[in-house]
């Protein structure tokens, strides 16, 4: 049985981990300072019993930005939806690509909240629970997409290759990938799996960008504040998510396919944007990192 099965909506297991994204985009959101905003993302962590209680506004944290997962954790997603968001736009208003592959979508709004070229498809694939909950709670909000949403309820471990094809996916025309927050919780095999089969259903001007982390043993940092902030105050203890089997080179096998690729930390972008993480002591992100790549034109 695979590690990350558990329930199947955002009520535990793997699920869970989509509310902890969107509770800290909803911190980020009421930032003055914010990276991001997501207007729906305080309506998921309000609405789902398994995250009752826990912060939308930073000034809701006791200790504030001191506070390793509400502090620290949360710029750093409210950091990464920055960068993906500009990932995203600049690959569809550079490009003639109108389709957008979100893999592990989860609580992701940008089918709502960004500024998609006429004609933009984005196709959200996640477990049918978490997806379910995400409809649930945008059709209570009456939340009008900005492009043409088609959900597909699929587990990325299996063959999810026919669900994209039977949802409209064409492998003729130009596309844009993102998995964002979602390689380290699958089987080594299913990322490599991802990587061969976005490669084949890409033509050249296609993008693609994922987070990985390249830690060789992630129970090292067991004991970061991280880690032990997350599981203490919200008992979600990420490393028995994660995979922890090593890691494909998936940054490598793209290059060696002919993409080109750039791998940067998310430090990079803290201090291109003046704000967000940076490296400190047992560092539960120092391995994280974040690549970029495009299938050159023929
Ligand atoms: N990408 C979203 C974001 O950044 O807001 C969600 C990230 S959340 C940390 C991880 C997501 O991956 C969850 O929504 C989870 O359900 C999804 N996920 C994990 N394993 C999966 C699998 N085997 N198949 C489909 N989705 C999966």
């Amino acid at each position: 049985m695979p590690r990350n099965t558990g329930a199947e909506g955002v009520e535990g297991g793997v699920g869970v981990t989509a509310l902890l994204v969107a509770a800290a985009r909803a911190i980020e959101t009421h930032r003055d300072d914010a990276l991001a905003r997501d207007v729906y993302a305080e309506h998921f962590v309000l609405a789902a019993p398994a995250s009752a209680g826990w912060p939308v506004r930073i000034h809701q944290v006791e200790d504030g930005d001191a506070n390793p997962l509400w502090g620290r954790f949360a710029r750093y997603f409210g950091l990464r939806t920055r960068v993906l968001d500009d990932f995203l736009l600049r690959a569809v208003h550079t490009s003639s690509a109108r389709q957008v592959v979100l893999f592990g979508a989860g609580l992701d709004s940008r089918a709502f909240r960004l500024a998609w070229p006429a004609g933009t498809v984005v196709f959200e694939i996640d477990r049918a629970g978490v997806l379910a909950f995400k409809h649930e709670v945008l059709d209570g909000l009456s939340a009008a997409p900005s492009a043409a949403r088609v959900p597909i309820p699929v587990d990325l471990r299996a063959d999810w290759v026919a669900a994209l094809a039977d949802a409209g996916f064409d492998p003729a025309a130009p596309s844009v990938w993102l998995a964002e927050g979602l390689m380290f919780y699958l089987p080594p095999a299913a990322e490599t799996y991802l990587i061969d089969t976005v490669d084949r259903l890409s033509t050249g001007g296609s993008a693609l960008a994922f987070e990985v982390k390249l830690e060789k043993d992630l129970l090292a940092y067991r004991d970061s504040p991280l880690y032990t902030s997350t599981a203490d105050q919200i008992g979600i203890d990420l490393l028995t998510l994660f995979d922890l089997e090593p890691r494909p080179d998936s940054a490598g096998d793209l290059t060696g396919k002919g993409w080109s690729t750039a791998v940067h930390t998310p430090f990079d972008f803290t201090r291109h944007h003046g704000r967000g993480p940076l490296p400190e002591q047992n560092d539960a992100l120092a391995g994280n990192r974040w690549v970029f790549a495009t299938k050159p034109r023929a």
